[in-house]
């Protein structure tokens, strides 16, 4: 997107883009879709709300999600100090100290990435080896700026409550069990993600993480005049300007498809 010289508010950003859609003529119905049946066109969707939605095209873009520790502390810090994305919040760790969880490819790139940011970044793991690729491993062992902390899990988040500031985490050493505390400002979590793809489970191709499967440069699911955009389809951008792409190639291709039909 074009981006705005002063900080905006997320929030504030999704009802401008909600207004111009309504703009536009879109209509905008807020149901939880709970069953979905692609077996025949047209398509059905059923919301909590008991409505069957009835579509001769249908776009997913049901998104995924970060997975989390799943600690009670860290659900106070979120956004406080504790993010899953260093992408969107990597800058507000300008000169600060970071930690990152996990040994994975994100892990390692979102280590690397903070580098630009922070003045320290840790890599925290629970094993005492990554499972990211090695041209990333050995970029991520050169940085003078990473130090890495083996079979380590955090157990604990604490910080100020007012305002809402995370200062410090508690670690469990995962061999001997022995606890110690590291003081930080930031906790990237990157541990992986779940895509929300549990209503078209067995209805689409996927891969074995549940990701739905598109056609090489194309939206189009394992069934015709289905459709999929956005990180419900790809973990490896996972950006809202890459999914907003993704969004303007399915709506092209949906548009397509119909004025295909007789
Ligand atoms: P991932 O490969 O599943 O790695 C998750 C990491 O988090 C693992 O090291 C795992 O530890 C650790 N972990 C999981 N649960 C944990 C917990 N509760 N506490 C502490 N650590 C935990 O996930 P990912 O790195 O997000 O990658 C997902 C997929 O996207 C992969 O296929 C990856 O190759 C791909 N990807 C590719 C690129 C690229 O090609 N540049 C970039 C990003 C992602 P263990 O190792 O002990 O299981």
């Amino acid at each position: 997107y074009p981006g705005y010289a002063k900080t905006i508010q997320g929030p504030w950003l999704m009802e401008q883009m909600k207004e111009q859609a309504k703009m536009v003529g879109v209509e905008l119905i807020e149901d939880h879709i709970n069953k979905a049946d692609l077996s025949k066109s047209p398509f059905k969707v059923i919301g909590d709300s008991k409505q069957i939605y009835s579509a001769d095209s249908l776009i997913i873009s049901t998104g995924a999600q970060a997975r989390w520790l799943g600690i009670d502390s860290e659900e106070k810090f979120k956004g406080h100090g504790i993010s899953a994305c260093a992408t969107c919040d990597g800058f507000f760790f300008k000169d600060k100290e970071v930690v990152v969880i996990g040994g994975g490819n994100t892990a390692v790139e979102e280590a690397l990435y903070l580098t630009n940011f922070a003045s320290e970044v840790t890599l925290i793991h629970r094993r005492d080896s990554l499972r990211s690729d090695k041209i990333l491993q050995n970029r991520l062992l050169k940085s003078p700026k990473i130090k890495i902390l083996w079979n380590k899990k955090v157990i604990e988040f604490f910080g100020s409550k007012n305002p809402i500031s995370l200062e410090k985490i508690i670690l469990e050493d995962t061999i001997n069990h022995k606890h110690s505390e590291l003081p930080v400002s930031g906790v990237f979590i990157a541990i992986g993600h779940n895509p929300a793809t549990s209503l078209f489970v067995n209805k689409l191709n996927m891969d074995k993480e549940n990701y739905i499967i598109t056609k090489p440069d194309s939206t189009e699911t394992s069934i015709e005049g289905v459709f999929a955009a956005g990180d419900v389809k790809d973990k490896i951008y996972r950006q809202a300007i890459t999914a907003a792409g993704m969004g303007c190639m399915a709506a092209l291709e949906a548009e397509k498809y119909l004025a295909e039909l007789d």
